[in-house]
């Protein structure tokens, strides 16, 4: 008798745990496709905005920064919806690997490779990230400032 309440018990709250676990699992799609619908990053990946690509594969897409600061200024984005760094989890490995590969090589393609360049990830307020969708700014093509110090 004890026995089978304790298996009731348990089997109650298996069910209320992954109800829980479920309405999460929803809430949690529903805020990431809402991002996704105002984020101007996913409409450049997803094509319905214009744009001169410099560089893709199927995680990433690269293209001219529209307001460049620098000779070359390119913007190298994961195709997927990420926050910022931030946001990254382990499965997201490829994705930043992809990334940085796409800098080198499109260095090269633009030919700043051999004098250098910066390579640049804001993150969040004090880093002064602008767009919430993970790009790398890849800046060259002259010889650029050294300043990153506090305001
Ligand atoms: P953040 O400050 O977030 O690191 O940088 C955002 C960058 O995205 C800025 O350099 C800005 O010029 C660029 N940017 C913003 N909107 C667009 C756009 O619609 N197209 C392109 N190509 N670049 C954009
Ligand atoms: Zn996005």
């Amino acid at each position: 008798m004890i026995f089978q309440s304790f298996l009731i018990i348990f089997i109650y709250k298996l069910i209320n745990l992954d109800l829980l676990l479920f309405c999460d699992i929803i809430l949690l799609t529903k805020i990431i496709f809402k991002q996704m619908e105002n984020c101007i990053f996913c409409k450049i990946a997803n094509k319905e905005i214009e744009t001169n690509i410099l560089y893709e594969n199927n995680n990433i897409i690269a293209f001219p920064d529209i307001n460049p600061i620098a000779p070359v200024h390119v913007l190298i984005i994961p195709k997927k919806h990420i926050a910022s760094i931030n946001d990254l989890d382990n499965y997201d490995q490829k994705i930043i690997s992809d990334i940085i590969l796409a800098a080198k090589k499109i260095s090269k393609d633009l030919d700043i490779s051999e004098d250098g360049y910066k390579l640049l990830f804001r993150v969040g307020k004090n880093g002064g990230q602008e767009i919430p969708h993970i790009h790398l700014h890849l800046i060259g093509g002259a010889k650029l400032h050294e300043d990153i110090r506090p305001i």
